[in-house]
């Protein structure tokens, strides 16, 4: 019963739907009094006051009519849980008031006329207590006011009248309106369980729609949301052009963490990076989690381009932060690529390789930091493509070949093996930088076929190499990430009748680190045939000394950029220290990039054994290398 009387508060869920039921029976309500109470004036009108009437009824009839049309225009849905719950209480102080002024107008008249007249004012209150009840089913409260109020005054005049037909029509009215509020207050319990349970579905259906768009781990909107607001965003901005800007960002060295922690010290560390970049989150800023190490936001209105790569580098900065769990510290760098629209693209796809994009240069050239794409990316993009679309339709066996480069152990004064340096003459293009078309066939994906093909050259020019000379072979990142490029790389090897011992696969840091484990089987089962693993371009990746340690390779290249400063100082360093990690771990180091007289001494003064330059010898065409090339004296005749 409390339930049904209660004053409705602004935190009651029921306060909306009771209002919007009640808006569509209250004015039929006032209509339907005011109908009745005309009627009741006219069939009083020759018997009774013009005051009663015609003036009481008319005010009440005009009040009626404009609280009518009041309730006909009310916007409930556009109405708060609050001003529902004040508009409720309202209309309950304002059922007492009618009830009071009409039952006591009807109860005046009542002492005008003779028994008919007294019929229609029974009549009038009966009918008119049935039609509140039922109009006011979605407002227990105010139909229990109406009828008590009502009723009691009825009932009490007609005992007073000591008129025993009267008292009977009240009695037989009083009864029929207590049934009547039980059974409304039966469907009004039944309407608020179903109020209630259309709100806990509701609920259920907005948590489960939370949970679809929320990553379980940084408890960040998911990869989802982040695509299904970048698809409103485009959406929105179409016709009026507002600006926006997504950002991609990515760790730097979150899979050493992952290799060398484990996965459960790697969920850990995105969960506490899922928080940090939380807090850049506001009305105009979306974060979210893209998977594995990447995040993404995209921000409205992102201001001058210093401004929102300041904020950019910002949260890099913020998810870079050092994390400790008990003895382990976690340093996790952070880059992040930015796309703009409707600069960087117009449509989700584009923008979001756009951002790919520059966050892969920011990675390559300012780790830390954010990269905005610019028509310069643009303009090397349309390099790229035109580079990938000549790939497509090369006759890579024919238009491929191989230059070969020394190496030189200067313990022996030797050749010790020659590297394969991969040349494309295009037909449209003229010559393209390996760097270039490898990267090219990488990105759509040519690179096995191209590899197997090159190695097979590779192979079957080393056969024809002097005893003792090795070769050397270039394998690209993804090589060693596809079990069936390794098993293809094996079977090439085995049927080309090349010693296995005296090949060298060199692999650069990318490769290792795409997936370490698959790596780290591969280069044993390359090992296992007998092939050396060089680790290539040593230095310019990210690899710790501890991550070498744990890898079963055979020789590491130090990259010539190093070369450059050897005759400095700290070049000279950097240097003898590479050459003291790869003694104490029985590695064979190999200087690149030897250019002058003065590098080679230094290098070698470093206890640098084996070298390669320009100053000992260019890539070269086989047969000229095979000229140049005798098993006696050949360092001396490559340097004349
Ligand atoms: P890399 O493996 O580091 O190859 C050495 C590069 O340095 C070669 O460039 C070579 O010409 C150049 N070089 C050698 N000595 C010197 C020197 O003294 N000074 C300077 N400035 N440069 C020197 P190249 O032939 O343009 O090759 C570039 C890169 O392309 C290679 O770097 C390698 O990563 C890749 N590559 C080349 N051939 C192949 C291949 O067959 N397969 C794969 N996957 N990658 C290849
Ligand atoms: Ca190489
Ligand atoms: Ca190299």
């Amino acid at each position: 019963m409390l339930n049904l009387v209660r004053i409705h508060h602004a935190k009651d869920p029921t306060c909306i739907s009771q209002l919007t039921e009640l808006r569509k029976h209250i004015p039929t309500l006032y209509v339907l009094l005011s109908v009745n109470s005309c009627a009741l004036a006219v069939t009083h009108y020759p018997l009774a006051p013009v005051l009663l009437t015609l003036g009481f009824p008319g005010v009440l009839v005009t009040v009626c009519v404009l609280r009518a049309v009041r309730w006909w225009r009310m916007r409930v849905d556009e109405m708060s849980q609050d001003q529902a719950a004040i508009q409720l209480r309202r209309t309950t102080a304002l059922t007492a008031v009618f009830s009071v002024a009409f039952v006591s107008w009807a109860m005046i008249l009542n002492g005008y006329g003779g028994p008919y007249e007294q019929g229609h004012v029974a009549i009038f209150v009966a009918i008119t207590v049935i039609a509140c009840i039922f109009c006011l089913t979605h407002l227990p409260v105010a139909a229990f006011l109406v009828t008590g109020i009502v009723m009691g005054v009825f009932l009490f005049c007609c005992i007073t009248s000591q008129n025993h037909v009267f008292l009977a029509i009240a009695v037989n009215t009083a009864f029929v309106t207590v049934v009547m509020m039980r059974v409304l207050a039966n469907n009004f319990r039944a309407f608020v369980q179903l109020v209630a349970s259309q709100a806990e579905a509701d609920r259920l259906s907005d948590e489960n729609a939370r949970l679809a768009h929320t990553d379980s781990l940084t408890e960040l909107p998911n990869r989802r949301y982040f695509f299904q607001k970048l698809g409103e965003l485009i959406q929105a901005s179409a016709g009026n052009d507002a600006r926006f800007a997504l950002a991609i960002f990515d760790l730097d060295r979150f899979k050493p963490v992952n290799d060398t922690y484990g996965h459960v010290v790697g969920d850990r560390v995105l969960a506490v990076i899922g928080p940090r970049l939380a807090a850049f989150a506001n009305e105009n800023v979306t974060v979210s989690r893209l998977g594995g190490d990447e995040f993404g936001i995209l921000v409205r209105n992102p201001g001058p381009p210093e401004e929102i790569i300041a904020f950019c580098d910002a949260i890099c900065a913020a998810l870079a932060k050092p994390i400790r769990f008990g003895n382990i510290q976690v340093v996790t760098g952070c880059s992040g690529g930015l796309a703009k629209y409707p600069r960087a693209g117009r449509d989700a796809d584009a923008l979001f390789d756009r951002a790919d994009y520059a966050l892969y240069h920011s990675k390559e050239h300012r780790r830390g930091k954010t990269i905005l794409f610019s028509q310069e990316h643009e303009d090397a993009i349309r390099a790229e493509q035109i580079v990938e679309t000549a790939l497509r339709t090369a006759d890579l066996s024919a238009e491929m070949t191989l230059y070969y480069q020394p190496i030189l152990d200067t313990d022996t004064g030797k050749i010790a093996l020659v590297e394969g340096l991969a040349r494309w003459t295009s037909p449209q293009l003229g010559r393209v930088s390996p760097d270039r078309f490898i990267a090219a066939a990488e990105r759509c994906g040519l690179i096995h076929d191209m590899t197997l093909l090159l190695l097979r050259k590779a192979l079957a020019d080393g056969t024809r190499l002097p005893p003792g000379i090795g070769l050397s072979f270039n394998l690209s990142a993804q090589d060693l990430t596809s079990p069936d490029t390794v098993l293809a790389i094996l079977a090439a090897v085995r049927a080309s009748g090349f010693d296995p011992h005296r090949l060298t696969l060199e692999l650069t840091e990318t490769a290792l680190m795409r997936d370490f484990d698959q790596a780290k089987a591969a280069i044993r089962m390359l090992r296992a045939l007998g092939i050396a693993v060089a680790l290539d371009d040593f230095g310019t990746g990210y690899s710790s000394l501890g991550y070498v340690h744990s890898l079963p390779l055979d020789k590491i290249k130090i990259d010539r950029s190093f070369m450059a400063g050897i005759d400095t100082d700290l070049g000279c360093s950097l240097v003898s220290t590479i050459l003291d990690l790869c003694r104490n771990l029985g590695l064979e180091g190999i200087a690149e990039g030897i250019e002058t007289a003065e590098q080679q001494d230094a290098a070698r003064r470093q206890g640098c054994r084996y070298m390669q330059g320009y100053f000992i010898a260019k890539p070269m065409p086989f047969e000229d290398l095979l000229r140049k090339l005798t098993p006696v004296e050949a360092a001396d005749r490559l340097q004349a």
